[in-house]
């Protein structure tokens, strides 16, 4: 009987340890935009410098074309200038000329301004480079760890599984027929819990003194009236050492 306990308590752990895991794997695409989002908050001044940056290149795009099309307009008052006969063509002319000298006068202090904002966000992103390249290597270097965090867990994925078919497999048949339907009752899955301070520790139920004797010589599996767990008892040298595994693994996904 007390061997069979030791292989329910394993078993406990075999798939707490399976639950854990396959929550950690779930929770992937989450933990992945989670390190995007710290780095998107690290780089924030410099993709601000980087829009202010190209918006003025592509405001002064804009401006330059419209100064050509000003240009154009100028030229054409021009020629309607020297060609007119009558005097409201010419005084027309002369007013259309003027707006688009004008304009282009206009145009062109604004080109001068985006010349320099371009500039400026240039240089501040020249002398922030340094910790661009710095920033990119971290989140590389994280994204790595992160890789190679998800492999391992995998890889413990499938040896739990293992490990726990193996449990199964040795198991008499009523035993873990029993731990299958505790488990698949109890919310957290966890259907065993140690018996300490002559209370369950699962559901901190008391136990009485005859209980907890009978608990203590584990010849016979002894569920607890509260919560329907199966109840082990670890003499307090081990206790001490191994502190409850499978109360210490519930913690641990917790
Ligand atoms: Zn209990």
């Amino acid at each position: 009987m007390k061997a069979e306990l030791e292989q329910l308590i394993a078993l406990q752990n075999a798939d707490t340890s399976i639950r854990k895991l396959q929550a950690e794997i779930e929770a992937i695409p989450k933990r992945r935009a989670e390190i995007e989002k710290e780095f998107d908050q690290r780089a924030f001044e410099i993709r601000e410098l980087e829009k202010a940056r190209d918006d003025a290149r592509t405001e002064r795009v804009r401006l330059e074309t419209e100064v050509l099309e000003q240009r154009s307009n100028q030229e054409r008052a021009e020629r309607n200038l020297m060609s007119s006969t009558k005097q409201d063509e010419y005084t027309a002319a002369i007013r259309e000329a003027d707006a688009a000298r004008k304009h282009i006068s206009q145009l062109e202090t604004q080109i001068l301004e985006k010349m320099e904002a371009f500039e400026q966000a240039e240089s501040k992103l020249k002398e922030r480079e340094p910790e661009m390249t710095r920033l990119s290597a971290d989140m590389e270097a994280r994204f790595k760890e992160f890789e190679e965090q998800t492999r391992t867990q995998a890889e413990q994925l499938a040896a739990s599984r293992i490990e726990r078919e193996r449990l199964v497999a040795t198991l008499p048949k009523q035993m873990g027929a029993l731990y299958n339907r505790i488990s698949a009752r109890i919310r957290d899955g966890i259907a065993v819990a140690e018996a300490r301070n002559n209370s369950c520790t699962a559901c901190f139920m008391s136990l009485r003194p005859h209980l907890m004797a009978e608990i203590r010589r584990g010849e016979e599996v002894i569920i607890c009236d509260n919560c329907n767990r199966i109840l082990y008892y670890l003499p307090s040298g081990t206790m001490q050492k191994e502190a409850s595994p499978a109360i210490a693994a519930e913690n641990a996904v917790a």
